[in-house]
């Protein structure tokens, strides 16, 4: 597949929507027609996996990895997949898919009975490991952002995940603080996954 990928940096904000840098990737498609994402998916994701701060999960999500560079690639060779934004370590918000669009990151899902979360959601990776805990400056620029697409779009829920494709995938993980961005948002406790409270 032809790469396209762009970057480019943003001081200010994008439509309300506060990022660091833009990559862009063409592993995206169209929404349905007329479905506006209500869903927010938080996934945790590094590559090696415990390893932070290098450039493998843009590589991964902009199709450009290589996949000799480590034995652990040969597990995952090929995948093409993506999410609207990657949260570093730092707090570095990046953005890889336009909201409008229908990026890939929850596969097979289901949330409150309704199937592939991808087609309503936007999906959110956290530099992270599922177990391991995350940052505090990764918990302000999520709930930030998370504020941010609120204003944009009519967000119900904010889930893992785990939540959506419960047994299969399990990011992102028991170290994340749910309680935690919940009392940085200042949303309601309804807004949540229940199990998480
Ligand atoms: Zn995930």
């Amino acid at each position: 597949m032809a790469l396209t990928a762009q970057l480019s940096a943003f001081t200010e904000a994008v439509d309300r929507i506060r990022i660091s840098s833009s990559v862009w990737t063409d592993n995206f498609g169209p929404r349905p027609r007329g479905v506006v994402p209500s869903l927010l998916i938080i996934h945790s994701i590094s590559l090696p996996p415990g390893q932070y701060g290098g450039p493998e999960v843009e590589q991964l999500f902009t199709n450009t990895l290589d996949w000799d560079a480590h034995p652990y690639f040969q597990s995952i060779r090929g995948l093409q997949v993506s999410a609207h934004f990657f949260i570093r370590r730092t707090g570095e918000v990046i953005q890889f898919v336009d909201c409008e669009h229908r990026a890939w990151h929850a596969g097979q899902s289901v949330w409150q009975g309704r199937p592939n979360c991808n087609d309503y959601s936007i999906g959110i990776e956290l530099e992270g490991l599922e177990g391991d805990t995350f940052e505090l400056a990764q918990y302000h620029a999520l709930a930030t952002l998370c504020q941010d697409l609120a204003r944009r779009y009519p967000i119900e829920h904010v889930v893992g995940h785990e939540h959506v494709a419960p047994g299969r995938k399990h990011d992102p993980g028991p170290g994340f603080d749910w309680a935690l961005l919940q009392q940085l948002t200042g949303w309601p406790a309804q807004r949540f996954a229940p199990a998480v409270f």
